[in-house]
C-alpha cells in the first residue's frame, strides 16, 4: 500500500500485471488511469458455491460445475492454439477447450478438483465447455466478479490487475463521516474491494448501494448547483404587462393548460431571478403557441427574445408560425439559420444588434455561437431531449441573466424528470387543444400492403398527403439503399402516379429540407423516410401513416412518430405493419392501438422494457452513471435527494473546506459530460 500515490494520476499501464500492450486494450475500454481500473465495475458474479451436477446440466445453458481434471490431451499449435482436457465428477464427464490459453491450460493440474464456469454445449452423449473461468477447489473466494471485456483481455485478467490495484493503493474518501453514518455507507475502500471481490452477498450488496449512493449524490448535487447557479439577480426583470392584445389575435382559444403554463413563466419572468423552466407537453399539445405568447410578453417589456431549434427545417417552421401570430402585432421577426449568405447573416446580426429585430429565430449554433443581442431577456428552446445539462449551463452564461424555457415532447414520467431536469422547474401542457381527434390506429400485416396504398391513393385523390416511415432491418444494407428501393418500388403499384419524396439520413440538412419544404407545400404527396423525420414538423394537412417494420421501434418513439399526423381537423390514421408475432410485439401494438396519452404509454414503455433501456445516456444528457440507475435506485434516489438538499442548504457552493471532496467528486462526474 503506498499513500502517497494517486491513483487517478497513476496510468494503468504501471499497474502490476498490466503494461504497455494491455495498457492499450485496456484504453478501449475506456480505461486510463488506476482509478478507471478499479472502477470498472463487474457486470456481474460467478457464485462458484452454486454447482451442478454435469449430468443434470442441460445444452446451450451456462453452470459452475465442480470436477477433477483427468486427462490432459496434447495441444495442437495450429494458427489458432487449441488445448483440451478432460474433467468429471461423480455423474458424467465433459470435454474442456481453451483457445491460444496455454497459460489456463498449464495452470490447470491433472488430478486436482476445480471449480468450472461456462457454456455447456456438444451432445447430452458429449458435453463440452469452452474456455470456462476456472478457480481451484481451494481458494477461498468463491464469488468471482464477471466483466465487460475486450479482445486480449480475459476475465481472469482483468480481475488479477484490478486486485493488484486495489492492493496498490489507498483510497481515501471524498464523503465525510457525518453522511457515511447517517446512511450507512461502506467507506470507498472496502466499497471497491467488495463491489469486485465480495465475501458474501451482502457485502456486494452494501458496495452497490454505497457506490450508487455517491454517484447520485453527485449527480443530485450538480442539478442543484446548476440550479442555485441561477439564483443570482437577472438584468430582465419584467413587470406586469396586458396580454389581451395576444390572446383576441389568436385564431383559436389556448387551452386551460397554455394559459397556467404561460402564467406560470409570467410569473417566474417577473421575480429577481431568471426563469429557468421546461415546458412539458405531448406532441401536438400546442407548445409553439406558450412560446409565442412569451415572446409578445418580453415585447411588451421593450426586451428581445430568441426561439431555438435543433434542425434548420424546424426553425423555419417556428419563424413562420411567429410570424403568423406575431407579426400582426407589430413585432419583427427575423430568421437565422445556415442557409443565409454571408451578407444576409452579417445583416440580420447587425439588426438584432442595434434591437431592430424583436424575436430571431434559428438554429442553435447560429443562436449561440457570435450573436449579439442589444437587450435580450428570454431563451426558448424546442425539442430539449437533445439539449443536455451543458448547454443549459452554457446559455445561462449567455446576456444579461436571461430567461430560460425549454420545451420537450418527450414524455417523461414525473418521477423521473424532477432528476432528469432537476435544475429546471417544470410546467406541463397535459391538455389537448379542443376539437382535435386522436389518430386511429391499427396493427397489420404486409399482407395488406396493396390495400394500404390503396388507402393512401384515396387520401391523395382528396388532396391530403401521407407518410411512409420504413426503418432498416436488413443487416449490411444501407439506410439509403433500403428506403431508396422501398420508394422505387412504389412505382409497381397504384401510387405509381403520386409525387414521392425520399428522406434518409444520409441526406445533407440542405437537401433534407428541400424535401420537407415540398412535402410542407404539398407538392409531395407522400414522403418515404426512415427515420429522420423531424421531431416536431407541423404539416396538418398529412392524415395517414404508415409504418413499416413496427416491431422494431420503442413505444414512446412510435408515439413520436404516430404525432407527425392528427395536427389538423380531418380524422388521421396510423397503421403499424408487422409480421411479428411475439408476445412482446403484440403487447406493445396494442398499447398503440388502444392509447394516445404519450405519459401513458412512456409508462407501458418502461414496463415492458425495464429501466435500463429507456433513455440512453445521450438523450436526455446527464452524466454517464457507472453503476447507479436512475430508473431502479428510486429509493435511493430519495436519500440522495434529502442528503444533498441538506448539504446545499448550508453551503450552497460547496466552497467550505470540509466539502472539498464531495465539490471534487460533483466536479468529476460532469467533466466527463461536459467533454462528450
Ligand atoms: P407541439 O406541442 O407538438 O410543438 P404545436 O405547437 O406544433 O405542437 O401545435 C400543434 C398544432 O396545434 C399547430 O397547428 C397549432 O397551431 C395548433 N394549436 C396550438 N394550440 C391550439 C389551441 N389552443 N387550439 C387549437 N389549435 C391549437
Ligand atoms: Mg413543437
Amino acid at each position: 500500500m503506498n499513500e502517497n500515490l494517486n491513483p487517478k494520476e497513476y496510468s494503468v499501464e504501471y499497474v502490476k500485471g498490466v503494461g504497455p500492450k494491455r495498457a492499450q486494450l485496456l484504453n478501449k475500454l475506456g480505461i486510463y488511469s488506476a482509478m478507471d481500473l478499479v472502477t470498472h465495475y463487474p457486470r456481474g458474479h460467478i457464485d462458484f458455491t452454486d454447482i451442478t451436477d454435469i449430468s443434470m446440466t442441460d445444452l446451450e445453458e451456462w453452470y459452475v460445475i465442480k470436477a477433477k481434471v483427468t486427462h490432459k490431451y496434447a495441444p495442437y499449435f495450429g494458427r489458432i492454439h487449441v488445448f483440451k482436457l478432460m474433467v468429471s465428477d461423480d455423474t458424467d464427464d465433459v470435454l474442456i477447450t481453451f483457445f491460444n490459453s496455454e497459460y489456463n491450460f498449464t495452470q490447470l493440474k491433472l488430478g486436482m478438483t476445480y471449480h468450472f464456469y461456462g457454456k455447456i454445449t456438444g451432445t447430452y452423449l458429449r458435453r463440452e465447455m469452452n474456455s470456462p473461468i476456472f478457480i481451484s477447489e481451494s481458494d477461498p473466494a468463491k464469488i468471482k466478479p464477471r466483466y465487460h471485456l475486450t479482445t486480449g483481455i480475459s476475465n481472469n485478467i482483468l480481475s488479477n490487475c484490478i486486485k493488484s490495484a486495489i492492493d496498490k493503493f489507498s483510497f481515501g474518501d471524498e464523503l465525510p463521516a457525518w453522511i457515511l453514518d447517517k446512511y450507512k455507507l461502506m467507506p470507498f475502500e472496502a466499497a471497491i474491494r467488495n463491489i469486485h471481490f465480495p465475501a458474501s452477498k451482502e457485502n456486494y450488496d452494501s458496495a452497490k448501494r454505497s457506490l450508487s449512493f455517491r454517484e447520485l449524490f453527485s449527480l443530485q448535487l450538480g442539478l442543484k448547483m446548476l440550479k442555485a447557479r441561477n439564483v443570482t439577480y437577472t438584468g430582465c426583470k419584467m413587470e406586469n404587462k396586458d396580454m389581451t392584445g395576444f390572446y383576441s389575435s389568436l385564431p383559436f382559444s389556448l387551452t386551460g393548460a397554455q394559459l397556467r403554463s404561460i402564467n406560470e413563466c409570467i410569473n417566474d419572468m417577473q421575480g429577481n431571478t431568471p426563469m429557468n423552466r421546461l415546458l412539458q407537453g405531448d406532441v401536438g399539445s400546442g407548445k409553439t403557441a406558450v412560446a409565442a405568447a412569451l415572446c409578445y410578453y418580453a415585447y411588451l417589456n421593450g426586451t428581445q427574445s430568441t426561439l431555438m431549434a435543433p434542425t434548420e427545417i424546424l426553425a423555419k417552421q417556428h419563424y413562420n408560425t411567429l410570424c403568423g401570430f406575431l407579426e400582426p402585432l407589430g413585432l419583427k421577426i427575423e430568421l437565422l439559420t445556415g442557409s443565409l449568405t454571408a451578407a444576409q447573416k452579417r445583416k440580420a446580426r447587425s439588426m438584432i444588434a442595434d434591437g431592430l429585430v424583436d424575436v430571431v429565430v434559428g438554429t442553435q449554433a447560429l443562436i449561440q455561437k457570435d450573436t449579439e443581442f442589444l437587450n435580450l431577456s428570454l431563451v426558448i428552446t424546442d425539442e430539449q431531449h437533445r439539449f443536455g445539462v451543458e448547454q443549459r449551463a452554457a446559455l445561462s452564461d449567455k446576456g444579461n441573466n436571461p430567461h430560460i424555457l425549454v420545451m420537450s415532447a418527450t414524455p417523461i414520467p414525473r418521477t423521473l424528470g424532477m432528476i432528469i431536469y432537476g435544475d429546471l422547474d417544470i410546467s406541463i401542457l397535459d391538455e389537448m387543444p379542443a376539437g382535435r381527434l386522436p389518430v386511429k390506429t391499427y396493427a397489420v400485416d404486409t399482407s395488406f400492403r396493396e390495400r394500404l396504398y390503396k388507402f393512401i391513393l384515396k387520401y391523395v385523390n382528396n388532396g391530403f398527403q401521407a407518410y411512409i416511415v420504413c426503418p432498416l432491418i436488413e443487416e449490411g444494407v444501407s439506410e439509403k439503399a433500403y428506403a431508396t428501393k422501398y420508394a422505387e418500388d412504389l412505382l409497381n403499384t397504384c401510387l405509381r402516379d403520386v409525387p414521392i419524396g425520399l428522406l434518409h439520413g444520409k441526406m445533407k440538412q440542405a437537401e433534407k429540407d428541400k424535401v420537407m419544404q415540398a412535402f410542407k407545400n404539398n407538392e409531395i404527396k407522400v414522403l418515404v423516410s426512415t427515420t429522420v423525420i423531424e421531431v416536431g414538423v407541423d404539416v396538418p394537412n398529412a392524415v395517414v401513416m404508415i409504418i413499416e417494420n413496427a416491431e422494431q421501434f420503442g413505444l414512446s418513439q412510435l408515439h413520436q412518430l404516430r404525432g407527425r399526423v392528427g395536427r389538423g381537423k380531418e380524422q388521421s390514421h396510423c397503421i403499424l405493419v408487422t409480421d411479428n408475432k411475439n408476445d412482446y410485439t403484440v403487447q406493445r401494438m396494442e398499447i398503440m392501438k388502444n392509447s394516445s396519452d404519450g405519459f401513458v404509454i412512456a409508462n407501458e414503455d418502461l414496463k415492458l422494457r425495464g429501466p435500463g433501456d429507456f433513455f440512453g445516456n445521450r438523450q436526455h444528457g446527464l452524466p454517464t452513471l457507472k453503476i447507479a440507475d436512475i430508473y431502479a435506485d428510486t429509493p435511493l434516489l430519495s436519500l440522495t435527494n434529502e442528503c444533498a438538499e441538506e448539504l446545499i442548504k448550508d453551503d450552497p457552493t460547496l466552497s467550505k473546506p470540509e466539502n472539498k471532496g464531495i465539490k471534487k467528486m460533483v466536479d468529476e462526474l460532469f467533466s466527463k459530460c461536459y467533454s462528450s
